[in-house]
């Protein structure tokens, strides 16, 4: 992947979740504090504002640093979680990847992040997204497939009770809301499908 595809793989998914801001936040605002869009959306400015540099690094070097980018401005709960995905990811891939190995490398950023978070798919998270996709991947899913498994799976977050983070305080009300973590990662997973798509 030369660095122009690297540059719109960036921007096409940081301008996404930039876009969905003030969704994140209002569904964080029914089961959290409110916060995950101005969260995600300062992570993503400066990431975009850093697209430069970024996208001339190789592709592992790259999502390591973003990893590193979304550590120290998204904040919450989400910024570390999100962190350790990418770097993770960018520890795990090598720098021209073909589809096992991106298969692979989710599978690990996906370990990072329940080691992060001691969380585990069915908990009403960001993993309820994360887990089934790279199920799907796994199973050889075109872009397509994945694109619907993650808007599935983040509607399926909706009857679930929040078991982590912040919204398990809600208890039994965390019930009837989509996870706004959920959201955000199927947000990103749509869009990087559809830049991967772009790039070919
Ligand atoms: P905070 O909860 O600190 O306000 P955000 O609002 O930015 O942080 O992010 C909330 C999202 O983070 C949740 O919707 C959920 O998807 C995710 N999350 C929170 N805790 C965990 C965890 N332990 N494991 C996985 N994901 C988590
Ligand atoms: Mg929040």
């Amino acid at each position: 992947m030369e660095q122009g595809q690297r540059a719109r793989l960036v921007r096409t998914v940081a301008e996404a979740v930039i876009a969905k801001a003030e969704h994140l936040t209002a569904l964080d605002q029914a089961i959290g504090d409110g916060d995950h869009g101005v969260n995600m959306k300062r992570g993503c400015e400066a990431v975009l504002a850093d697209q430069v540099a970024l996208s001339a690094k190789p592709l592992p070097d790259m999502l390591k640093a973003i990893g590193m980018a979304l550590v120290m401005k998204v904040g919450g709960a989400s910024g570390p979680l999100y962190g350790t995905l990418f770097i993770e990811l960018g520890k795990a891939l090598p720098a021209a990847p073909t589809r096992a190995d991106a298969t692979t490398a989710m599978q690990a950023a996906i370990q990072g992040v329940m080691a992060r978070g001691k969380s585990q798919a069915g908990q009403k998270t960001m993993l309820d997204v994360l887990v089934p996709v790279h199920a799907a991947l796994a199973d050889g899913a075109d872009g397509v497939r994945v694109k619907s498994v993650a808007a599935q799976a983040a509607a399926a977050t909706i009857p679930m009770l929040a078991t982590r983070g912040r919204a398990s305080f809600l208890g039994p009300r965390s019930i009837g809301h989509m996870d706004p973590g959920a959201c955000s990662s199927a947000l990103m997973i749509a869009a990087l499908v559809d830049a991967l798509e772009e790039v070919g």
